[in-house]
C-alpha cells in the first residue's frame, strides 16, 4: 500500500476480434474514466501468436499499470463492466477468441486465492504476451509467489517461443 492508501496494480488486455487494437484502447480508456483509478505506466502494443487455443486469429496485447482506491475483488468487477461494454461474450471456447479480455497480473505484492479471483495471475509466468510488456512497463517488478523480477521469468521462459511482435497501432492514442 502506498503513503495515500492507494494501491498499484498491473492489468492485461488482450483482443482477437474486430479492431483488435480499438477494443485494447477501450479497455484502457475504461479504466482511466473511473475516478478511483489512474494509470501510470502503459506497454507497446504487440501482436501476438495465439497460444493454448491456436485454432483462432492472432491477438494485440498490452498491459497497463494503474494507481486505485478500489479492492480487488472491485478491480475485477470493473473489469468485467468494461469487458461487457466491449461486447464480450462468454459463450465461446475457454481461451478462444474474445473481443477484449482483461486479466489482473499483479495487485501489490498481494497473494490471493478464492473462487473468483487468483493474484497473481496463475498462468502469466508462463506467457510471453504477459511478460514482455510487464518487463517494458517495469522489468524490477517482483512476483511474489516466486520471487523473481519479471525479468527473470521472461529470460527463462520455456514456452517453445510463442511469437510476438511490435504492433504499429495506426491509431494508437496517447496515454489517457
Ligand atoms: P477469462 O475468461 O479468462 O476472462 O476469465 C474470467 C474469470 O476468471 C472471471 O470471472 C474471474 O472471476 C476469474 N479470475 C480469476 N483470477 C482472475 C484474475 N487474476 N484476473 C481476472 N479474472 C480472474
Amino acid at each position: 500500500m502506498t503513503v495515500d492508501g492507494g494501491f498499484t496494480a498491473f492489468i492485461s488486455l488482450g483482443s482477437n476480434i474486430g479492431d483488435k487494437a480499438m477494443y485494447c484502447r477501450m479497455g484502457i480508456a475504461g479504466l482511466a474514466a473511473d475516478r478511483r483509478t489512474v494509470i501510470t505506466g502503459r506497454s507497446p502494443f504487440y501482436r501476438t501468436e495465439p497460444v493454448d487455443y491456436t485454432d483462432q486469429e492472432w491477438f494485440v496485447n498490452a498491459v497497463v499499470r494503474i494507481h486505485t482506491l478500489l479492492d480487488p475483488f472491485a478491480l475485477l468487477t470493473l473489469i468485467g463492466a468494461i469487458e461487457r461494454g466491449a461486447g464480450r461474450d462468454r459463450t465461446g471456447v475457454r481461451f478462444g477468441p474474445r473481443t477484449l479480455d482483461m486479466d489482473i497480473l499483479f495487485f501489490d505484492d498481494r497473494i490471493i486465492d478464492t473462487p473468483e479471483l487468483t493474484v497473481p495471475h496463475p498462468r502469466m509466468h508462463k506467457r510471453r504476451f504477459v511478460l514482455q510488456p510487464l518487463c517494458d512497463i517495469d522489468p524490477a517488478i517482483v512476483h511474489p509467489v516466486f520471487r523473481r523480477h519479471v525479468r527473470y521469468l521472461l529470460d527463462h521462459l520455456d514456452d517453445e517461443g510463442q511469437e510476438i511482435f511490435p504492433y504499429d497501432d495506426p491509431g494508437g492514442a496517447p496515454l489517457p
